[in-house]
């Protein structure tokens, strides 16, 4: 077997306004020394720099793709929409929503981090790989077709998917968004589908602070076909694999995809600056194990993982590497440095219990 990585250096050129932490500088808001944002490009500049130290990059089937095209973009945005962010991007660049700024050629990396999420799709259906990783930035599953949001300036995979669909290489897809982060953009664009299973896990009352509840199953022919799961803040490894295996798994199962593909967050991470859950290197290893055997078992093992958020510089790296070594079957490891912390900080017997009863309570809903 083989795991595509797709990535492109001008992804890493993406740059956001003149910000502080999610916060316009001014007031009494000084002036970061170093960055604004919190999505900046180190994460996934280091990531890449791990899997090329580790040597785990090697066994990879390292790639590039071209942007994705107009007519790529048109089966997901508007024209009005593409206009506005390409004029701007023209003029030197700015924001069209707050938090969702870019500079001066913004609009053709967006496209770029969208292209690296079509040819992923491409090169799984197409057997050329087995599966696929897009270090995918800027990231897309908050942006809505007329509307960008939370750092998302193009919803890569929704415009991977349509192009798909396009083509006629897949007919059902589930995209599983483990991003701490509703994936709102997402669910918006397939909330009346029924070719698309949009699953969300994610940290209750995060980001959107209005979107992201147990009851939005979707509509029309969509009903049944959007599923949420708000975690409680502090849920860690055994709380995330419960979820898969009790409420995320099965419901793959039911759907039968000829595709998965990860809308894959690193920020339900313990260290993450903007959420709080306790996930670990051994969460993301052991997610991926179970959503890669998922995909043999419903997909001749079709799985696609698009990179989305994660806001530590150094710990996104290590769970990138732990997710990407187990993707493609390597032994290659690269041991996490504050394992033992994390271990010690994970929830106790009773909140554990407390985390347990309430995923499947969440379970009783859908
Ligand atoms: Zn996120």
């Amino acid at each position: 077997m083989t795991t595509g990585f797709f990535w492109d250096e001008t992804c890493f050129w993406h740059a956001g306004g003149n910000y502080a932490f999610t916060v316009p500088v001014g007031g009494l808001v000084q002036p970061m020394a170093a960055g604004g944002l919190p999505e900046n490009p180190e994460t996934k500049r280091r990531l890449k720099n791990l899997l090329e130290v580790t040597g785990l990059m090697r066994e990879l089937d390292v790639r590039g793709a071209p942007a994705a095209t107009r007519d790529d973009l048109l089966r997901v945005h508007p024209e009005s929409y593409l206009d506005r962010f390409k004029a701007l991007s023209d003029a030197g660049g700015g924001e069209i929503t707050r938090a969702a700024p870019f500079a001066a050629g913004g609009y053709e990396i967006a496209a770029q981090s969208a292209g690296l999420a079509v040819a992923a799709v491409d090169a799984v259906m197409s057997h050329a790989v087995t599966n696929a990783y897009a270090l995918s930035r800027p990231p897309g599953h908050h942006c809505l077709p007329d509307h960008p949001n939370g750092f998302c300036l193009m919803a890569n995979i929704a415009i991977a998917i349509e192009a798909a669909l396009a083509k006629g290489t897949i007919q059902r897809v589930v995209v599983l968004d483990w991003d701490v982060h509703h994936g709102n953009g997402t669910e918006a664009i397939y909330y009346a589908r029924d070719d698309v299973l949009t699953i969300s896990v994610h940290q209750e009352g995060n980001f959107p602070l209005d979107t992201g509840a147990v009851e939005d199953r979707g509509t029309g022919k969509g009903a049944g076909f959007n599923v949420n799961l708000p975690l409680p803040a502090g849920a860690g490894h055994t709380a995330y694999l419960h979820a898969m295996d009790t409420v995320i798994l099965p419901q793959i199962a039911a759907f039968q995809p000829d595709l998965i593909i990860v809308a894959c967050g690193f920020d339900a991470a313990a260290i993450d600056p903007l959420a709080r859950m306790l996930a670990t290197t051994d969460t993301f290893r052991e997610m991926t194990l179970r959503i890669k055997a998922a995909a043999e078992t419903h997909c001749d093992g079709r799985l696609v993982l698009v990179h989305e958020g994660g806001y530590s510089e150094f710990y996104v790296p290590f769970c990138g590497h732990a997710t990407i070594a187990a993707l493609s079957g390597s032994s290659i490891t690269a041991p996490d440095p504050i394992a033992k912390n994390l271990a010690v900080r994970q929830p106790g017997p009773r909140f554990d219990a407390f985390l347990r009863a309430e995923i499947d309570y969440l379970a009783g809903k859908l």
